[in-house]
């Protein structure tokens, strides 16, 4: 035996990294807190790895050489302060199987967007041949294909709480879309420890590396300042085109590296906006440094078909486009998707309040907004504040009524717009139910 791990939080990440732990020779144990789900249950059993649920057994686990910890379960959780108060280490699943993975990474992190930019990124790679897996949020974890598959390439959608466990993986190429306001709860409510949090997407990096990065974010272009990066640098922007790296000129995206240069027209990118440009642009500056060819990059950057609950444009109904934006849960996703719609729009919004400031919308409001319909067990917020800026403002409580009252408000040419900048919680299991329920609502007129 190569020494004992444990695995707290018996998720898609929690189960990927037992059964890698196994398979490297450890002596495994998953622990739960809460209930394991059938389907993680019968894999465990499977692969013979013992698990408990509904408890953390303390003598079991600090037991252990080393620990796993579920992104989910927060630093100041008792077991976990105990753990680092008896020096055993505590790290995240990406840096457990970075260990054991020999392909090159792609790892993408930002406080908007990342989901995105991966699944572009990957149909990108995958367009072009590379035998590329995809890993983060969406499907397998990163850890089980580490142990069951052979790729090439992973492109890694990476959340600040992922990179808070890591320390020795290093990224290939590195992608840095944005740093706003976000889970200041896990961060003492201090910014700077979110923005060091996203940041090390480029620790360990070498000149053999790169560093892909939102050149007109203010609070990167603050970072740095401070910091020397051996990586090579590719900032993307709108302002100009750089050197090397991506801007926009004319409404054509331009991408240069190394002697190479990339261009298309923002009109032929199939996810429209603003935001999106950026992260075209990323992913696209990804493929270039990977050597993907200019017309392969034209060509997944033309036929990406978007991903579900982002700015979905899924139906028209006499006219009027529904879009749902579900996944939209603050106030800067709802800006930009705001932003992207130059038709009048019956806006959707509502549900559980982050500490929303919903001056930053006002504008925007102001230009594009026709109606508003509030979907939430409490609006008077949005009712307040909107109020004498929207001229109609509609409350609702359940999805069926905001739809029809929606449909009822906007009229052929216009748009639908779910992007409701607040979490789902107090209707709707999660942003995932909310966008089928509104999709099927609509579906229903
Ligand atoms: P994440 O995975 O970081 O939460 P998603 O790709 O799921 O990001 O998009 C979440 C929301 O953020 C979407 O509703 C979209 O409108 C908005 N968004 C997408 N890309 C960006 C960006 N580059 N900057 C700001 N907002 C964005």
């Amino acid at each position: 035996m190569k020494g004992r791990i444990v695995i707290l939080g018996a998720g898609e990440s929690g189960v990927g990294s037992a059964i890698l732990a196994k398979k490297q020779g450890f002596d495994v144990l998953v622990s739960d807190a809460g209930t394991i789900k059938q389907k993680y249950k019968d894999v465990l059993s499977n692969y013979a790895i013992p698990f408990e649920e509904g408890k953390h057994s303390e003598d079991e686990i600090l037991k252990a050489n080393e620990v796993v910890k579920s992104p989910g379960i927060p630093d100041k959780t008792p077991l976990v302060k105990k753990l680092h108060e008896l020096g055993i280490p505590v790290i995240a699943e990406i840096e457990f199987a970075g260990r054991y993975c020999k392909a090159k990474t792609i790892c993408i992190t930002g406080s908007n967007g990342k989901t995105t930019t991966t699944m572009l990124t990957y149909h990108l790679l995958q367009s072009a041949g590379l035998n590329v897996g995809l890993a983060g949020n969406v499907g397998q974890s990163f850890a089980w294909q580490v142990a069951e598959k052979d790729y090439d390439y992973y492109v890694i959608e990476l959340s600040s709480f992922q990179l808070d466990g890591m320390y020795e993986f290093k990224a290939d190429v590195a992608v840095l879309l944005n740093i706003t306001p976000d889970h200041l709860d896990r961060y003492e409510y201090n910014f700077q420890n979110y923005v060091d949090s996203k940041f090390r997407i480029i620790q360990n990096q070498t000149e053999a590396d790169y560093f892909i990065y939102w050149s007109e974010d203010p609070v990167i272009q603050e970072e740095l300042k401070k910091r020397n990066i051996p990586a090579t640098c590719l900032p993307f922007g709108l302002a100009e085109v750089p050197e090397q790296g991506a801007g926009v000129n004319d409404n054509e995206l331009t991408i240069n590296w190394n002697k190479n240069t990339f261009s298309m027209s923002i009109f032929d990118i199939a996810l429209q906006g603003k935001h999106n440009t950026y992260n075209s642009m990323a992913a696209g500056l990804a493929g270039s440094v990977l050597n993907i060819r200019n017309e392969k990059i034209r060509e997944s950057l033309s036929d990406f078909r978007g991903v579900e609950h982002r700015l979905e444009r899924f139906l028209k109904v006499h006219g009027i486009e529904f879009i749902n934006d579900s996944k939209a849960t603050n106030v800067n996703s709802s800006w930009y998707a705001l932003e992207s719609i130059n038709r009048p729009v019956v806006w959707i919004v509502g549900g559980v309040d982050k500490g929303n400031n919903y001056k930053e919308l006002e504008s925007l409001v102001r230009e594009k907004v026709k109606a508003i319909v509030c979907l939430g067990t409490d609006n008077k917020k949005i009712v307040d504040f909107f109020s004498g800026i929207v001229p109609d403002i509609v409350e609702t409580n359940n999805i069926k009524d905001a739809v029809r009252a929606s449909y009822y408000l906007a009229k052929d040419g216009e748009v639908v717009l779910l992007s409701p900048a607040c979490a789902s919680f107090d209707l709707f299991e999660s942003y995932e139910d909310r966008g089928r329920q509104f999709k099927m609502a609509v579906r229903e007129l």
